[in-house]
């Protein structure tokens, strides 16, 4: 396998300045003072320059064509293999889209930020507008250039979730929207059964900080191979599948936050962690895709962390760490609270049962802007009516609605559905899990979490990027990716937390 390895040494260049890049980015969300924005811009400038002409170089295209001539016959499960596939997507994905609209597209997100932000503060749409017009009809340029059988959208989709295409994805949609917009309506009318005010009590940061550690720990993040630091916005990031950190932010009035994000970072970064140790310094480390990325950590923050049994194994501590708060608070009320149901307006806010109307809406309106059958002047009444139709609330300004996520100033269409995509894969692979490994509900509920990570591991994490995230769903679970079972899951859940 020369021809492989000429490929694999070539583009470990490529790599390594991808991963030097993330760890100039790590310390500017976490310790870099204010004063080193400029420079470190311009370094964060070099470094992606190098590493993407390194990448879309001629020679990496030679390489690669020597590489496919000698896999040609490997069985498809072959490491060799799957690491060709993944280049020859990613470099295709790369190199299709002409410079000159690949810097256009860096020009104009760049600029939007500022005006989105500001149109966001002011609640004035008119100001985004022209911008959010000219972003979309760079999109379509871009989807043109990358190619597509069906629908634009399946271009951008690809980026994010690799071979997924959007009448798969429309068609999950319809089946939870059919399903769950009675459902919500119906939570939405016995709210009062669940309060959850001693969520918003004082918290002291400290103790939040060394209950959250443990917590993340005992799930099974390894801190000798990572480690968990404070930023604004919380994220996972890796330069190894052995140094892969993640960071959560505190609040002291909620205490939510920062224990559930941590939970959901550690997951990413368990995903990333496991990735088969031959697979260090390649381009199949880590996950697959946006979509089974969050899958983990959804499973892990929502389906496990937000468990009753999960506190019953943690409650006793949390309460003592807390006694002024919880002391006279019990284990049944305490778990209502951590799952209650909002209608909130705004995404990032969202709770496990609303979430995926807010995406559904943001796809919905993604594909009608993107195929000219939406005028973005019509966009926010458009919004509007469609939060009317699935939540029964209307943003009393653009702020709460249209302009709330940073994602289309930025060029990021297409990517909202892997959120839902992952809650939906969740479901699924925590079932075989349940499945193949029975006792697994038992062992949390007595803070032993090893068996479902061993199963995580196994099943999934250890192959890193080699089956597509439709593939590596079948091949686990036996079945496509559906959303009867998630649909089952939070009926199941919430019928019981809201006494329905
Ligand atoms: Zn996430």
């Amino acid at each position: 396998m020369q021809n492989v390895q000429n490929l694999k040494t070539h583009l470990a260049d490529a790599l390594y300045l991808q991963y030097a890049s993330a760890v100039l980015g790590w310390d500017q969300q976490t310790y870099m003072p204010p004063g080193g924005v400029a420079a470190r811009a311009e370094q964060l400038a070099t470094l992606s320059k190098l590493a993407h002409e390194l990448f879309v170089s001629d020679e990496t295209g030679r390489l690669l064509e020597e590489a496919e001539a000698e896999v040609a016959g490997m069985g498809y499960d072959s490491n060799d293999a799957a690491l060709v596939r993944v280049v020859r997507h990613d470099y295709d994905l790369a190199t299709r889209v002409p410079t000159s609209l690949v810097a256009e597209i860096a020009r104009t997100t760049s600029q939007a930020h500022e005006i989105w932000a500001n149109a966001r503060e002011d609640s004035d749409f008119a100001a985004f507008a022209p911008t959010l017009e000219k972003i979309i009809d760079l999109m379509r340029q871009k989807a043109e250039a990358l190619g597509y059988e069906d629908r634009l959208y399946d271009a951008l989709l690809d980026e994010y979730e690799p071979h997924m295409k959007t009448a798969d994805v429309e068609r999950l949609f319809i089946e939870l929207r059919e399903e769950l917009v009675p459902f919500v309506a119906a939570i939405f009318d016995r709210l009062d059964a669940v309060d959850d005010t001693i969520m918003h009590m004082n918290y002291d940061i400290d103790q939040q900080t060394e209950f959250g550690l443990r917590v993340i720990e005992q799930l099974g993040y390894d801190m000798t191979r990572g480690r968990q630091d404070r930023a604004v916005h919380p994220f996972t990031t890796n330069f190894s599948i052995n140094d892969v950190r993640i960071t959560t932010r505190y609040r002291e009035d909620y205490m939510p936050s920062a224990l559930f994000g941590s939970i959901h970072e550690a997951g990413h970064a368990m995903y990333e962690q496991g990735s088969d140790p031959s697979l260090e310094g390649t381009f199949l480390a880590g996950g697959t895709s946006l979509g089974v990325h969050e899958s983990q950590s959804r499973l892990w923050e929502n389906i496990v962390g937000r468990s009753r049994g999960f506190w019953q194994h943690f409650y006793p501590d949390l309460q003592r760490r807390y006694p002024d708060q919880l002391g006279l608070v019990n284990l049944d009320a305490f778990y209502k609270a951590i799952n209650a149901v909002s209608r909130s307006l705004i995404r990032v806010e969202a709770d496990e049962v609303t979430y995926n109307l807010h995406i559904m809406l943001r796809f919905e309106m993604e594909n009608d802007l993107l195929e000219g059958k939406l005028a973005v002047n019509d966009a926010p009444d458009a919004w509007n009516a469609k939060m009317e139709q699935y939540m029964g609330i209307t943003p009393p300004s653009d702020k709460d609605g249209i302009l709330q996520d940073v994602h289309w100033s930025s060029g990021l269409m297409g990517y909202f559905p892997t959120y839902s995509l992952g809650n939906f894969l969740s479901v699924q692979f925590w079932n075989k899990a349940l499945e193949e490994v029975p006792s697994i509900p038992g062992d949390i509920a007595q803070g032993n979490f090893a068996p479902l990570l061993e199963w995580l591991q196994t099943n999934i994490y250890v192959h890193g990027r080699k089956y597509w995230p439709a593939e590596l769903a079948e091949r686990v679970t036996g079945e496509p990716m559906q959303v009867r079972s998630f649909l089952r899951y939070l009926k199941d859940k919430f019928t019981d937390i809201y006494d329905l």
